[in-house]
């Protein structure tokens, strides 16, 4: 989750004081890195995948999985090596410098091939490569290589009844007694949830300071709803603690606090709740239940008149007015909350909810997800792949949808996405009724920010955007144009979550850890990256970051999709794609992503007419299109200038049908589904071609055979991810979503109520764990495809190296961006 800063960390009142002093400098560092970085030209692609994993307890004998709260002890002994290569390779520097000794061939410059950070919860081990990948075509292929190589790494370091997914979302979260250890009790000081103790929060300090301050923030705990999948049985309420800590027998709830806090909140948004509207109301509702139910669980001797209400815990000077003495009492509390005879409603079965209600962080932050960073030649490269790349987060989030049940419910729904987005919403019950912020932090982009004719404003850029004012008018003073200086500005309209107490010993020329601080906590689909001037990656230039992506089961199909996306980033740049819709659609195609398959029912805008100009594409690759009227086409492309390069061997080809533009409207969008997006959409009237859509893998094909003295074996292994990708999208495949679904939905445990039953989540983790280590095939999610490596645990970083010197060696041909 980026940016791990030492020190200690502010309390939220007490930082209260210093919100602007972190923007004001914030903008101040971003202004410092432009200047210095704007007219940087010649960057070479770098680009790298992060994977965030689960640790598991498998408990054979009694058929049962916990998530496994040792990830920090973990990430430590995985990091030895990190820091034992980096010492050894301070200490070949030095012999290099002084000529005494004559190093081996992969030992001269020893680097850690893997990377291990920590993420929000302590059962999530995030992995990336150690270095970047390069521009070789065939670093593309050690990219699965390289995911095995973390998978044994960890497998190295677990203990015997311990395991590791990739895996978005772990079904039983939040459900009873869910993780081992145990926990010390739910409704915790810092994420006061009724289901996820804050045992499950990682313990450097920045992760409970976002849990607290984005619930103090907000005023009261975030809440999440996420729709329930219906069955035949299931009821049309469920009760809140289904699945929660009342079954699991951890019930140790301090009163006193949760009333406490009640109270600050309740105080906190009194003047507006009552003209709340919308989803705001249901919250309210929820709260009242929360509440009635906390009460309930407390021992029936409890003398709830006899708890203290007395000064909140916060203090600070911007403690609220609303708090003061006239509504301290539970008198106040309860009626406010209208629970006045709370004790006369049933102690059991009343709190209900029609959809799954979830209320920490964690069940956000806590999925897993799969993120590709690409460095830009320059700026302006960045710029315009950030803007592409937002087009398509929600159609690659729908596509690698795998998040099919939650707190031990399936979902309606498919995806991580929203659930995230609520879970760290951290806007007051009035900005959330009067929509302003109109989103949650965690959202899809707002604006575009590219400079270039393509990215027409006026059309794209529909939403209102509200900005900093302070920071723009500073962006727009020190130079920076008018898009990026929104986008900036736009960014620093939140407020930081995290002040370490060390915040004003920073220097402004040097670094950027307060333009991080907003930056690394607003959450998009795409993520604009500066080029860092300090720290372990000062070379790094500007980058992009696409960050939709769900995690999937196997390094393969982890590794296909990261291979598409960065190929793709290539095509856009290479035929000057252009992808742009007017924000609003793609938001539309972001609520779309998250129905229930929506990568084969639902229908996304897209743009009808991809190239802004006419492409050269200096190929010829022959493709198959399945038209409407149920015939299959086979085509050859050719290229519209050029002749075929030299070594491409394709038939005589027809003429190209990709014609660009003839139709009056350039700007025609129309609603397509995955497979038409990604596979193409041939136009059925008389078989003509002329108009087609040609899809993005045949673009991706075409690219890949333009590439002269590609090797065969590299070829191949590209094409199958290619393939792999095409049927998924074409529905061929099943998303890891719906075949988790089908598999729970198929478990003999199954009554037809939504429930997941532990049963069949330990079938499912079982499976997935065979799935993952190549133990055994599953046609309907992979067909047949085939891993690169069995993952035996031996993979070697050692071994690793070896296979990336020798391609580097060997004169493996480029990946070409323009
Ligand atoms: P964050 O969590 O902020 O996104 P991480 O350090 O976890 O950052 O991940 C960064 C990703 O970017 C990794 O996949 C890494 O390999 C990759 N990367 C590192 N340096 C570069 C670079 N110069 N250009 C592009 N990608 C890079
Ligand atoms: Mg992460
Ligand atoms: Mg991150
Ligand atoms: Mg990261
Ligand atoms: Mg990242």
């Amino acid at each position: 989750m980026g940016l791990l800063t030492t020190g200690r960390p502010l309390g939220w009142w007490d930082a209260q004081p210093h919100l602007d002093y972190v923007r004001e400098h914030g903008i101040e560092q971003f202004v410092n890195v432009f200047c210095a970085t704007r007219d940087r030209q010649g960057d070479v692609l770098k680009w790298g995948d992060e994977i965030e994993y689960t640790l598991l307890v498998l408990n054979e004998s009694e058929r049962c999985t916990y998530l496994s709260l040792r990830a920090p002890q973990v990430i430590q002994e995985l990091q030895s090596e990190e820091r034992l290569v980096s010492r050894n390779s301070l200490a070949d520097v030095q012999e290099h410098v002084t000529g005494e000794s004559e190093l081996s061939e992969f030992d001269s410059a020893p680097v850690p091939e893997t990377l291990w950070r920590p993420e929000y919860a302590n059962w999530m081990v995030e992995g990336t490569p150690g270095v970047p990948y390069s521009c070789y075509m065939r670093d593309l292929v050690l990219v699965e290589q390289n995911m095995a190589l973390r998978r044994a790494q960890i497998r190295r370091v677990l203990r015997p009844n311990e395991r590791l997914l990739s895996l978005t979302a772990y079904p039983l979260l939040g459900c009873g007694r869910f993780c081992e250890p145990a926990g010390d009790g739910v409704c915790g000081p810092l994420a006061r949830s009724l289901y996820l103790p804050d045992a499950v929060i990682n313990p450097h300090p920045r992760f409970g300071t976002l849990t607290r301050n984005i619930r103090l923030r907000r005023g009261e705990p975030v809440a999440i709803h996420v729709p329930l999948y219906r069955d035949k049985s299931t009821p049309s309420e469920i009760p809140l603690w289904e699945g929660g800590s009342r079954h699991g027998g951890v019930v140790d709830i301090d009163l006193h606090q949760i009333v406490d806090e009640k109270l600050a909140t309740t105080s906190l948004s009194q003047d507006n709740t009552d003209q709340n509207v919308g989803s705001v109301r249901s919250d309210e509702a929820v709260r009242r239940q929360r509440l009635a139910w906390s009460l309930s669980q407390a021992s029936s001797d409890t003398e709830l008149v006899l708890v203290p209400i007395e000064a909140p815990s916060v203090d600070g000077p911007e403690r609220p007015e609303a708090l003061d003495a006239q509504h301290d009492g539970l008198g106040y509390l309860c009626e406010k909350a209208g629970l006045a005879s709370w004790n006369e409603r049933n102690r059991d079965g009343r709190h209900t909810s029609p959809d799954i209600y979830m209320d920490a962080m964690g069940f956000g932050m806590g999925l897993c997800c799969l993120q590709i960073t690409l460095q830009a030649a320059n700026m302006d490269e960045g710029r315009y792949l950030y803007d592409q790349l937002a087009v398509l987060a929600p159609v690659m989030l729908a596509l690698t949808a795998a998040t099919p049940a939650l707190r031990g419910f399936l979902t309606d729904t498919d995806v991580r996405w929203s659930i995230i987005s609520a879970s760290v919403d951290d806007r007051t019950a009035l900005e959330r009724a009067l929509g302003c912020p109109p989103k949650s932090r965690y959202s899809s982009i707002d604006c575009f920010i590219s400079n270039r004719p393509e990215m027409k404003a006026a059309l794209y850029n529909d939403i209102p955007v509200l900005v900093d004012a302070r920071a723009y008018r500073r962006l727009r003073e020190a130079g920076v144009d008018e898009h990026l200086a929104r986008h900036v500005a736009h960014l620093f309209i939140r407020d930081p979550l995290v002040i370490f107490d060390d915040f004003a010993t920073v220097d402004d020329r040097v670094s950027l850890t307060h333009f991080e601080n907003i930056q690394s906590t607003n959450w998009n689909t795409v993520r604009f990256k500066p080029p860092s001037q300090t720290g372990p990656n000062t070379s790094a230039g500007w980058r992009t970051e696409f960050r939709s992506m769900e995690l999937q089961i196997t390094d393969f199909e982890n590794a296909a999709f990261t291979v598409f996306m960065v190929l793709l980033s290539r095509c856009i740049l290479a035929f000057g794609m252009n992808l742009y819709i007017p924000i609003s659609k793609h938001d539309e195609n972001l609520v779309t992503a998250h129905q229930r398959d929506a990568v084969r029912q639902g229908k996304f805008w897209f743009r009808k007419h991809i190239f802004s100009r006419e492409a050269e594409l200096s190929c010829s690759v022959r493709c198959h299109y399945r038209c409407a009227c149920g015939s299959e086409h086979c085509v050859s492309f050719q290229s519209l200038n050029a002749g075929s390069p030299a070594g491409s061997q394709s038939s005589p080809s027809q003429s190209c049908p990709f014609r660009f533009c003839t139709d009056p409207d350039p700007e025609a969008m129309e609603l397509m589904t995955i497979d038409e997006i990604m596979n193409g959409k041939p136009c059925c009237e008389k078989h003509a071609f002329r108009k087609a859509y040609p899809g993005l893998l045949t673009l991706v094909r075409v690219y890949l055979d333009a590439i002269p003295g590609l090797d065969r074996a590299t070829r191949m292994r590209l094409g199958a991810y290619l393939d792999f990708v095409a049927a998924r999208s074409s529905g061929r495949l099943l998303t890891c979503a719906a075949w988790m679904r089908e598999f729970i939905l198929k478990h003999p445990s199954y009554r037809h109520d939504s429930k997941v039953t532990p049963e069949a989540c330990y079938d499912l983790i079982q499976r997935c764990i065979e799935l993952s280590e190549g133990r055994c095939g599953e046609p309907a999610l992979l067909g047949d495809f085939w891993p690169e490596h069995h993952i035996d645990g031996e993979l070697t970083s050692h071994d690793f190296s070896k296979l990336r010197n020798q391609i580097h060696e060997e004169d493996s041909p480029q990946l070409r961006g323009e």
